[in-house]
């Protein structure tokens, strides 16, 4: 069974044939259009070339930032407040084409196929240029209200704190995104960073760093009572050495130890490509519906 999953992200838009949920047997990526007609008529064309090697495949939709339920999106990183992307797909496909957040997408891989597999309760946390994931409560993805999804990353951990993009002040990604880990460290890389901390040094700046992800963590914890929680995102492509440090951060926290002795901290399984599978399972699951 073949599915095509579409990402758009703030920079690019990446294509995958996805074969039987998790193999990526095909892949095309362009740059992001910031006009919403031209990023429609984009995938329409990457879409068209990838189905005439896999003819009948379902296409999903993975897309940055949130959107209402008529598929107009808001998402800074794209510059779009309500852009009509829904419907312009539609004029392009001449039929509806599912989409889902990319967050929610990411989560939808992990708890098909990934780290969250079978997991009854379980979060996904992704630490980049800010803090996305989301929940999987009783077995499923959890929703707000008409299907929105929560914002984990815009969890208040300092009262007062640093204002945020979102209006409020003292956000969880204001402090512990991976981005706050290169601001901290004078602009230098991920990369770099966790290069000197492996050999000893910069330790003040990454032991902060990971007491701000801890703080997070103890209080969805403390919420949730988690069997497992997933760190993806790009500080985890470093390695071991991210996970590790967080795991002895959490085994520290009183909901650790009190309330969720439990609690298992894992890799992701899927980094770049989360929002690939996510969006290919979301055409999949559309198409067992019969849509
Ligand atoms: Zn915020």
């Amino acid at each position: 069974m073949y599915a095509i999953g579409v990402d758009i992200g703030g920079t690019t838009v990446k294509l995958g044939c996805v074969q039987d949920g998790t193999g990526i047997i095909y892949r095309d990526k362009r740059q992001s259009p910031r006009d919403p007609l031209v990023m429609a008529q984009t995938i329409s064309g990457m879409v068209g070339v990838a189905l005439r090697r896999f003819p009948g495949a379902r296409v999903g939709i993975s897309c940055a930032g949130s959107m209402d339920s008529q598929g107009r999106v808001t998402a800074s990183q794209l510059g779009w407040v309500a852009a009509p992307l829904g419907a312009l797909l539609y004029e392009q496909f001449r039929r509806a084409v599912p989409m889902e957040n990319d967050a929610m997408c990411a989560l939808a891989a992990e708890h098909l196929y990934g780290s969250l597999k079978s997991c009854q309760t379980g979060i996904l946390i992704t630490l980049g240029t800010g803090i996305g994931g989301g929940l999987i409560i009783s077995g499923s993805p959890a929703r707000g209200y008409m299907g929105l999804h929560g914002e984990i990353g815009h969890m208040i951990t300092h009262a007062d704190g640093r204002p945020c993009s979102c209006g409020q002040l003292g956000c969880w990604e204001m402090y512990a995104a991976a981005s706050k880990l290169r601001e901290a460290a004078g602009g230098m890389s991920v990369r770099e960073v966790m290069s000197n901390v492996r050999a000893g040094r910069m330790l003040d700046i990454w032991n902060n760093y990971v007491h701000e992800v801890v703080i997070g963590l103890s209080s969805l914890m403390m919420i949730f009572a988690p069997e497992i929680i997933a760190i993806g995102g790009g500080l985890s492509n470093a390695g071991g050495i991210v996970i590790d440090a967080i795991r002895a951060g959490v085994s520290q926290t009183s909901a650790f130890n009190t309330f969720n002795p439990f609690t298992r901290i894992v890799s992701a399984s899927f980094q770049n490509d989360a929002g690939i599978l996510g969006a290919a399972a979301l055409a999949a699951m559309a198409e067992g519906e019969g849509q």
